[in-house]
C-alpha cells in the first residue's frame, strides 16, 4: 500500500505528468492498458475481446470536467458510443434474441463517470446528462454503470442512482472494498436491485475512510463479494487476484450458484491468461475497455496497482 500510494502520490505532480505525456518511453506501456483513442480504434479493440467469447464494458477516458461544455461534450460522445454500439453486430444480435429470464449478460455496454457528466459544476447539472445518456441507452436496450471516484463522490453517486430508479433501471454502479462504508452500501443497493461491481478501489485515500492495510480490503472483499453473490442481482466480480477468484469459484460451487447469475471483469491489457480460462470454464467475463487522449489518471491507477509495471518503466528510461 506505502508504495501504491508513493506513484499516486508521485504522478499527480505536473512536471512528473509533462514527462510522462511527452515522452515516447512510456507509449508501448500505455497501449498495453488503453485500446486507442478514437471510438473506432476502440471498437476495433473490443471486436478481437468478442470473438474469445468475453464480453465488453467500454469507458470513454476522462474525469472531472471543469466546464458545462466539456461535460456536454463528454455527453455527446457516451451517446455516440450507445448509438455506434447498437450496430455492432454482437449487440445487435443480442437484442434482437436475448437470452430468457430476467438476467441480461448483455455483450457490449458502458461504463461512465459522473465527475465527467458534470458533477462538479453542479449535481441537477449531472443528473440531467446522466438521466439523457440513461434514455438513449434504453432505447437502445442497453446498460450504463458509474464508475466509482474517489470517496469525495461515494454518496452522491449512490443517491443518484437512488434517485433514478427505478425510472431506469438499465443502471448500476461500484462498490470498493476499501471504503469502511462499503457493507453498508452494498445492503443500499441490493435493496433496490440494482448491479453492483465489487472492486478493491483504486484511488488515494486516507486511513480515516479506507483500511490502510491492503490484507484488511482483501477480507472485505471476499466477505462482500459472497454476499453479492447470493443477494445481488447479477453482481461483477472485478478483479484480477486469482487466488481470490479461485476461493469465489470453490463457493460458487459449494453454494451451486448459477455462472449466469454473474460476471467476472478485468481491465484491458490485464491478465489475458486468466479472463480465457475462466471463459473455457463456463463463465461470464467482461473486459473493461477504455479509449481517448484523456489517459493520464487511469494510466497512473494502472501502474500504481503493480510497481512491476513503474520498474519496467525506469528501467526503459535509463536504457533510453
Ligand atoms: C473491470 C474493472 C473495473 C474497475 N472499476 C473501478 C472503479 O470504478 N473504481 C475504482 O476505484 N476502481 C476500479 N477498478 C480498479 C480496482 O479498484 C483495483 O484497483 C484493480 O482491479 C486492482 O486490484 P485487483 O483486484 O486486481 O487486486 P490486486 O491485489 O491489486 O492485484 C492482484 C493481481 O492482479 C494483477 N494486477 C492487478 N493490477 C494490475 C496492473 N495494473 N497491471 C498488471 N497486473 C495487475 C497482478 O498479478 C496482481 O498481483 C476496476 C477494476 C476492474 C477489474
Amino acid at each position: 500500500m506505502f508504495t501504491r500510494n508513493l506513484i499516486l502520490k508521485t504522478s499527480s505532480l505536473k512536471p512528473v505528468e509533462r514527462m510522462v505525456r511527452s515522452s515516447a518511453i512510456f507509449r508501448p506501456l500505455v497501449s498495453r492498458f488503453i485500446a486507442g483513442d478514437s471510438l473506432e480504434e476502440s471498437l476495433k479493440a473490443c471486436q478481437t475481446v468478442l470473438e474469445k467469447g468475453i464480453k465488453v464494458t467500454l469507458d470513454y477516458l476522462g474525469e472531472n470536467t471543469a466546464t458545462e461544455a466539456e461535460a456536454l461534450a463528454a455527453k455527446a460522445t457516451y451517446i455516440q458510443m450507445l448509438d455506434r454500439i447498437a450496430t455492432v453486430p454482437a449487440f445487435a444480435a443480442f437484442t434482437k434474441n436475448p437470452p430468457a429470464g430476467k438476467i441480461q449478460a448483455d455483450p457490449l455496454n458502458i461504463s461512465i463517470k459522473l465527475t465527467q457528466c458534470g458533477l462538479d459544476q453542479g449535481e441537477a447539472f449531472a443528473e440531467a446528462n446522466y438521466r439523457e445518456v440513461l434514455s438513449v441507452a434504453a432505447k437502445h436496450g442497453n446498460f450504463v454503470r458509474l464508475d466509482m471516484e474517489a470517496s469525495d463522490y461515494t454518496e452522491r453517486t449512490l443517491a443518484m442512482i437512488e434517485r433514478v430508479w427505478p425510472e431506469y433501471t438499465n443502471t448500476g454502479t461500484v462498490l470498493q472494498s476499501y471504503l469502511y462504508r462499503t457493507d453498508d452500501d452494498l445492503e443500499r443497493m441490493i435493496a433496490i436491485g440494482a448491479r453492483v461491481r465489487i472492486v478493491k478501489g483504486a484511488y488515494l485515500e486516507p486511513a480515516a475512510v479506507a483500511f490502510p492495510d491492503k490484507a484488511k480490503v482483501d477480507d472485505a472483499y471476499v466477505r462482500q463479494a459472497k454476499r453479492l453473490l447470493t443477494a445481488g442481482f447479477y453482481p461483477a466480480i472485478a478483479t484480477q487476484d486469482e487466488t481470490i477468484i479461485n476461493e469465489l469459484n470453490t463457493f460458487v460451487r459449494k453454494e451451486s450458484i448459477e455462472k449466469s447469475s454473474f460476471e467476472f471483469q478485468m481491465l484491458y491489457g490485464i491478465r489475458r491468461d486468466l479472463q480465457e480460462g475462466l471463459v473455457a470454464e463456463g463463465y461470464n467475463v467482461r473486459v473493461y475497455v477504455p479509449f481517448g487522449d484523456s489517459w493520464y489518471p487511469y494510466f497512473t491507477r494502472r501502474l500504481a496497482e503493480r510497481p512491476a509495471n513503474m520498474m519496467f518503466m525506469a528501467k526503459s528510461l535509463f536504457k533510453g
